[in-house]
């Protein structure tokens, strides 16, 4: 037997086979190749005022108005064109596809990110940052949720005290979506947009996932509901950034 999910996607591998953006090879957004030519170790900048910097944490100076101690990202979306094509796809597409592409390069990036130093080795819980449930149901999945569970399958492997939960941090505010505002509409569209459900405290450390990281606003507010129900650090790691 057929599920409905997969019936659209036989259908829409037929009449519409996909090539890889690079290389036109049939069966891929992007190919096992070019994914891994493109990969040069990660992106790490302060999440704050986007400085370079060798594990991505926040410098001294924004620490005060960081919620986040670090973020790390694949790629990034500015410098290359085909992530930046690759993310707009995925928005709108079906799970599969950006599933497999990723976790292709996940081994790769996590191991440069844990060798960049300053990251957790224990007591963390990886979380995705949430969609409304009302959004959830439009698109049939959350991105960040399937690249979350992904990173949580590969880090388990060597880290004690690892667990998975997407299911305490929540989005309680149908928002707009914030790619459409600006700074200040931003913020204000994120107020008392997330909670923290469960009555006792997260763990210490928490990484908290998502596919793209451009203002932080979102990251960043969730970080902060996190810290207040009690985790001591959150570290962000998303596909790309700017
Ligand atoms: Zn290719
Ligand atoms: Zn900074």
């Amino acid at each position: 037997m057929f599920r409905g999910g997969e019936i659209v996607q036989l259908i829409k591998d037929c009449l519409f086979p996909i090539f890889c953006l690079d290389c036109q090879t049939e069966g891929e957004w992007w190919c096992k190749n070019c994914a891994q030519k493109s990969f040069t170790g990660g992106e790490f900048y302060c999440p704050v005022c986007h400085l370079k910097n060798l594990n991505g944490k926040s410098c001294f100076n924004c620490q005060a108005v960081s919620s986040l101690e670090a973020v790390a990202a694949f790629f990034n979306y500015q410098e290359n064109k085909t992530v930046a094509e690759l993310i707009r796809i995925f928005k709108y597409n079906l799970a599969k596809d950006i599933n497999t592409l990723w976790s292709q390069i996940n081994l790769e990036f996590l191991y440069s990110v844990w060798q960049s130093g300053g990251w957790p080795y224990s007591g963390i819980t990886i979380i995705p940052v949430p969609l409304h449930t009302k959004r959830q149901r439009e698109r049939g999945f959350n991105q960040a949720d399937l690249l979350a569970k992904n990173i949580f399958e590969i880090l388990k492997k060597d880290h004690q005290n690892i667990e998975f939960d997407n299911l305490n941090l929540q989005r309680v505010k149908f928002t707009k979506q914030q790619a459409k505002l600006n700074r200040q509409e931003r913020l204000v569209n994120l107020k008392d947009a997330f909670i923290w459900k469960e009555k006792k405290s997260p763990t210490a450390n928490i990484i908290l996932v998502d596919d793209v990281f451009t203002s932080g606003a979102t990251m960043q507010e969730c970080a902060r509901i996190l810290k207040k129900a009690g985790a001591q650090r959150v570290y962000g790691l998303v596909m790309a950034r700017d």
